[in-house]
């Protein structure tokens, strides 16, 4: 499969002066962007070697995980479907269905409740497809956290602070094993996205078996998930603008920021080596559009 790996390494430019690092895995591809591609390659393989060609999978109308699911299957020579959360919607008024369907995924509308039952939602309507293989929400598995891990063998091994958003937690688990594995010095800053983000650090010690080097950043959620500020479009209006990178307001907007906030604040020494990881989901920006009205 052709994918941009590894992902180059760019130093900001408008930094206060500080070394700031930006891991570009949002140029892995357009598509199957950022985190994504890490936590997919792994799944792929398994279903590949149970010889299953039908990923099913399942998330919300504007997920950047079913977008990176149905690119990758079809550059796979794969099969995908989707059970999406919520009432049927046309192209015409979500362009990140319109792309999974152009990858030809089949999109299958599923009420909120029966939504939460993933497991059951398979079963019932899969039982007779032997090709059929299990692709949890968000691609959330230990094989998504041995893909992230990898991301820690492309980088420099002198990095003082890593940063990442966080929305489950599966990525950043990735990252820490990865930093443990290697026994770096590394810290791990991670932006919790949603509101109440302290839970994260269970779900990071599921996998890592520990919490050593993480830091959980929890008050750069905006008031939750998928909810900006002004001062939040504002940021990412300034920050592309003079560096010419897109930033999403779900995700890398709320890290990026978090990262200005705490330099600000004085919280690095001049002489620390930072690195955001910029996890892609660019796709976001298209469902936020009536937040950017006013720029
Ligand atoms: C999905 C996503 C995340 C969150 O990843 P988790 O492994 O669920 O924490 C972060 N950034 C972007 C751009 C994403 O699309």
């Amino acid at each position: 499969m052709f994918i941009n790996i590894p992902s180059p390494l760019q130093q900001l430019k408008d930094f206060a002066g500080h070394q700031v690092l930006v891991k570009r895995d949002d140029l892995i591809d357009p598509y199957v962007s950022g985190n994504k591609w890490r936590k997919l390659k792994y799944i792929l393989a398994g279903a590949d070697a149970q010889q299953k060609n039908h990923l099913v999978t399942f998330g919300g109308a504007y997920s950047n995980h079913l977008v990176a699911t149905a690119a990758a299957c079809s550059k796979a020579g794969l099969k995908s479907t989707a059970f999406v959360r919520g009432d049927a919607v046309s192209c015409i008024h979500n362009e990140m269905l319109m792309l999974c369907r152009l990858f030809g995924m089949e999109l299958i509308f599923t009420d909120r409740l029966s939504y939460k039952n993933k497991k059951l939602l398979f079963e019932t309507q899969f039982t007779e497809d032997q090709n059929a293989f299990f692709v949890d929400e968000g691609g959330a598995s230990p094989e998504a956290v041995k893909g992230c891990a990898e991301i820690i063998a492309e980088l420099p091994e002198d990095i003082d602070h890593l940063f990442c958003a966080a929305g489950t937690g599966t990525t950043a688990a990735g990252l820490l094993t990865g930093i443990h594995q290697r026994g770096l010095k590394t810290k791990l800053h991670v932006i919790p996205v949603l509101k109440g983000g302290d839970f994260i650090a269970d779900e990071i010690s599921k996998y890592t078996g520990g919490t050593a080097q993480l830091i959980l950043h929890t008050d750069y959620h905006f008031g939750g998930y998928a909810k900006t500020s002004p001062d939040l479009i504002d940021f990412i209006k300034n920050f592309t603008a003079a560096e010419g990178i897109l930033i999403d307001p779900v995700y890398t907007a709320k890290m990026f920021y978090a990262i200005e906030h705490l330099h600000a604040s004085g919280y690095f020494k001049p002489s620390d080596k930072i690195v955001a990881l910029h996890t892609g989901g660019l796709l976001g920006l298209l469902g936020m559009k009536d937040k950017f009205e006013q720029i």
